[in-house]
């Protein structure tokens, strides 16, 4: 049967630098559950490391938990990446840390906290998740394809990695499942400034709790899951956009 479920799909966690350090899996559980949303997707800037502790977290109350990255393309863009499956962020993982060079500044850039489900911090990570890949967009896409996963371009509308803002423009052959718009624009208003060929959603890219719900995505799915959000995309089998 389908049902609605209310989603957040671009929510960062402690391990982003620029994350608010109560990011942590509980806390971010606890306040999606309180704000009624159904799916999250865990989207740190070039890491999935602290995804298994949320998707832990999540079964614990109720909240589905997609494992996802935020990758940086050597374009400065951003772009989301989301998975059914841990292992797929993992493998993307890899392959960007093969891609990322640089090491983190912890007073320039933050700390990147490594958490369990408990949200005891069980490390740091060293890299310069703040930073470009030297993969270019249409790689970053491909990659995720290849891994069944969903290519979004991050908060579209911003001016900062954002792929308009870095390119000037959507590249016509640039396969990409949906388009982001931030809290900060209307739905109504993006949509008529953007292609009408690609699906276009909200979410919070909440670094700090309390932004976590500040824009949000329905669909119209059988049971949260990354191949069902897929085809809500696409519009098909029943499962839908609800704008
Ligand atoms: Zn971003
Ligand atoms: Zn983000």
């Amino acid at each position: 049967m389908l049902r609605v479920f209310l989603s957040d799909l671009h929510v960062h966690t402690c391990l982003s630098p620029c994350g608010d350090l109560e990011m942590s899996p509980r806390k971010i559980t606890e306040e999606a559950r309180r704000k009624g949303i159904a799916i999250l997707g865990v989207c740190d800037h070039n890491s999935a490391e602290n995804a298994p502790a949320l998707l832990q977290a999540g079964l614990e109350r109720g909240v589905v938990m997609i494992p996802g990255l935020e990758v940086t393309s050597r374009e400065e863009v951003h772009i989301l990446a989301l998975f059914d499956r841990v292992e797929a962020a993992f493998a993307l993982q890899q392959t960007v840390y093969d891609h990322l060079p640089g090491e983190n500044d912890e007073e320039a850039f933050g700390l990147q906290v490594v958490v369990n489900a408990l949200d005891e911090v069980t490390g740091f990570n060293s890299r310069l998740l703040i930073g470009a890949t030297t993969l270019s967009l249409d790689r970053v896409v491909g990659f995720i394809h290849e891994l069944e996963g969903l290519a979004i371009a991050s908060h579209v509308d911003r001016e900062a990695h954002g792929l308009i803002g870095q390119l000037g423009m959507i590249p016509e052959d640039l396969d990409l499942d949906a388009l982001e718009v931030s809290p900060r624009t209307r739905l109504e208003g993006a949509r008529a400034r953007l292609p009408a060929r690609i699906p276009l959603l909200t979410a919070s890219d909440a670094h700090y709790l309390g932004d976590i719900g500040a824009a949000t995505t329905k669909f119209l799915l059988q049971e949260g899951t990354v191949g069902e959000i897929r085809q809500a995309l696409r519009g098909q089998n029943g499962r839908r956009l609800i704008h």
